[in-house]
């Protein structure tokens, strides 16, 4: 028996889940076991495509989740959407989770039915640039790419004939490649809001590669590792001290590094020009409504403010959609990027947002996603 607060290696029983598996096959193996036994009726897992696409299903086939298994580096897809209404697991990066964390403070999941395996993340990339970053950096054709990992800073690729390529991390966003902007200085890289939450930062020794590091957050994560215990899928044993250390190290770092990029990203604006800025940025919206589509905290549904009160024939000044959306969203932007990511026209929509949202959560020392006893301050405010 695991108990919350356990700091453990483990890795998947079954060797071709060990070795399919991004690092050990744990999240596999334990998303498996909750749907074998019944704790779960369905589990969220990537279906792949190629490299650079996989879709979100919501399966109950446990060969179809064994099957799942490995991290896609090139799909920043966000999972927090198909959480809501059914009793399932799954896996979820720092933005997956906080974007459920959001959704069921405001009724929008059920927690008690919705398990998450948390991944650590230090970033996504989007799948156009990747295809590109191929090209140029890498002159390598992206259909001839056979797999992907990254190893001590440098992003690997893998081709059919199995030739490797390495870059160096550093060098590929100097360059303009590499992570997502939002991923650079995303504030969260071990979601310790979630029910487990595991990575490789920490696994060393003979293991590292195969195993994964799992932090038990709380009861949840309990019965989700305990079940996959019992069934036999998973092994685990203590991490030692060394291990522990070095997790946190590496956190520390990756977040003091996402510290600099916002210094880079966010220069000030002077107060008198902020309606500017903003006005600007979004002169060229098209109002298309694909970057609320997306939106994982996004929860209003039919009865949106934003769209309520938003009228084409203001536009000439300011979007009245996007004022609405900056200011609602200023308490629950988790700065996931799908904004971004969908935008026909290119807009900067998660930096805009993440510009007007930050010094308001940080007056308010509240981190939306990480803690599900803190209401919304917006809410608190209006009471
Ligand atoms: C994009 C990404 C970045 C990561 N960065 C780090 C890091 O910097 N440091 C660190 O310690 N660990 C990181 N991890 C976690 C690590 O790669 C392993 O996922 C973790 O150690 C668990 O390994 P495993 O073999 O048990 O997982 P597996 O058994 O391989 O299971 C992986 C699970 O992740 C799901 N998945 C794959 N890609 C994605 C995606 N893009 N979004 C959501 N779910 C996905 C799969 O469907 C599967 O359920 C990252 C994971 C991802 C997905
Ligand atoms: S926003 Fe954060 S958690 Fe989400 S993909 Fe980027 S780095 Fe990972
Ligand atoms: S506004 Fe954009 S960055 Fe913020 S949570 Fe919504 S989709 Fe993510
Ligand atoms: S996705 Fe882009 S174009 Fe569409 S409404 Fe949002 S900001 Fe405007």
């Amino acid at each position: 028996m695991v108990r919350v607060g356990d700091k453990l290696i483990g890795y998947a029983t079954d060797p071709d889940v060990r070795s399919r598996g991004a690092s050990g096959g744990l999240v596999t193996a334990v998303l498996a076991a909750a749907l074998e036994k019944g704790l779960v009726e369905g589990v969220v897992v990537l279906k792949r495509i190629d490299e650079y696409e996989a879709i979100p299903v919501i399966t109950d086939d446990v060969q179809e989740v064994l099957a799942s298994g490995g991290s896609m580096h090139a799909v920043p897809v966000n999972l927090a959407k198909y959480a809501a209404g059914r009793k399932i697991a799954m896996p979820g990066k720092p933005c997956d989770v906080r974007g459920v964390i959001e959704q069921a403070k405001r009724n929008g999941v059920d927690l008690e039915s919705t398990y998450i395996v948390g991944l650590n993340c230090g970033g996504t990339m989007h799948p156009v640039v990747t295809r590109e970053m191929l090209v140029r950096m890498y002159e390598t054709d992206p259909e001839d790419v056979a797999g992907e990992e990254i190893e001590k800073g440098k992003l690997i690729f893998r081709t059919k004939d199995g030739e490797e390529k390495a870059i160096s991390i550093d060098e590929l966003e100097d360059a303009g490649y590499g992570r997502r902007e939002n991923c650079r200085y995303c504030t969260v890289k071990i979601p310790t809001s979630a029910d487990l939450a595991c990575g490789n930062w920490g696994v060393i020794g003979e293991v590292a590669g195969s195993a994964t590091f799992c932090e038990v957050m709380n009861e949840k994560g309990k019965r989700l590792l305990d079940n996959a215990i019992d069934v036999g899928f998973v092994e685990v044993r203590p991490a030692d001290g060394k291990a522990i250390a070095i997790r946190e190290k590496v956190n520390s770092a990756m977040l003091k590094l996402g510290d600099e990029w916002k210094e880079r990203v966010f220069t000030g604006i002077p107060d008198q020009e902020r309606l500017t800025y903003y006005m600007e940025q979004f002169a060229d919206c098209i109002h298309c409504g694909a970057c609320k589509e997306v939106c994982p905290v996004c929860t209003c549904g039919e009865d949106s403010k934003c769209t309520m009160f938003h009228s084409l024939a203001d536009n000439y000044r300011m979007s009245m959609y996007h004022m609405v959306r900056l200011l609602h969203l200023s308490d629950s932007c988790i700065g996931c990027g799908q904004c971004s990511d969908v935008c026909p026209v290119d807009i900067p929509v998660t930096s805009i947002f993440r510009r007007f949202a930050d010094p308001a959560q940080k007056k308010r020392n509240y981190e939306p996603g990480m803690d599900l006893t803190r209401p919304p301050f917006l809410e608190v405010m209006l009471k």
